[in-house]
C-alpha cells in the first residue's frame, strides 16, 4: 500500500484535539509511539510532524526524519507541532535526563522488578539465585530442583535474571521509586 503524503494539517485531521495538543486517533505501538505508514513500513509519527514543522517537504518528508522525536507535554499519544521536537540519540538522552524521563523510567523499572519479586507463587528468590549462581550443577537438574524450566537457569547465571543489582540504581533511585529493598 502506498503512503499517502503527510502534510501537518493531514496529520492533524487523524487526531482529536485537547486543549493545546493533537491526540494521534491511529495506530500505535506497544511502548505508546504513535505510528503511521510510510509505504513500507510504520514509522513514528512525531519524526515525521518533527520534520515538516522544521520545512521539510511532504514528498519526500519520508526520507529526511530526524534520528527520535518525542512530546515535550508528556501528553501520551500528542503530536502537535507545538510540542513535538526531533533530534538525534543524543539530544533525545539529553532531554530524558533533563525531564526526568529517564529517572522516572528507571523508577518504574525498579518498582515492576521488586513487584514480580513479590509475587506469591514466585518459585525462586534472590537468595535462591545465588546458590544456583554458586553451584556447580547442571541447568537442567538446577531447575527440576526448583521446578522450572532450565532456561530460567541460564537467564540467572548470565546475569538477566534476579540481579543484585541493576545498572544505575543507586538507594537514591531506590527511594524514589518507593522500594526499600
Ligand atoms: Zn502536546
Amino acid at each position: 500500500m502506498a503512503a499517502t503524503i503527510p502534510t501537518l494539517p493531514k496529520i492533524k485531521d487523524r487526531c482529536t484535539k485537547d486543549g493545546d495538543h493533537f491526540l494521534w486517533k491511529g495506530f500505535f505501538n506497544k511502548k505508546g509511539t504513535p505510528l503511521i505508514w510510510n509505504g513500507t513500513h510504520m514509522v513514528d509519527v512525531r519524526r515525521v510532524v518533527a520534520a515538516l514543522a522544521q520545512g521539510a517537504k511532504p514528498k519526500t518528508v519520508f526520507d529526511n526524519l530526524p534520528e527520535r522525536a518525542w512530546a515535550e507535554c508528556l501528553t501520551p499519544g500528542c503530536c502537535s507541532p507545538l510540542c513535538v521536537k526531533g533530534g538525534n540519540r543524543l539530544e533525545w538522552c539529553a532531554w530524558r535526563r533533563d525531564s526526568g524521563q529517564a529517572k522516572k523510567n528507571l523508577a518504574e523499572a525498579i518498582r515492576h522488578t521488586a513487584i514480580r519479586r513479590s509475587a506469591k507463587d514466585i518459585k525462586l528468590s534472590l537468595d535462591i539465585a545465588r546458590e544456583i549462581r554458586q553451584s556447580n550443577k547442571g541447568a537442567a537438574e538446577l531447575g527440576r530442583e526448583h521446578g522450572v524450566h532450565k532456561s530460567n537457569i541460564y537467564r540467572i547465571r548470565n546475569g538477566e535474571r534476579w540481579r543484585e543489582h541493576m545498572p544505575g540504581v543507586s538507594i537514591f533511585t531506590m527511594a524514589a521509586a518507593g522500594v526499600s529493598d
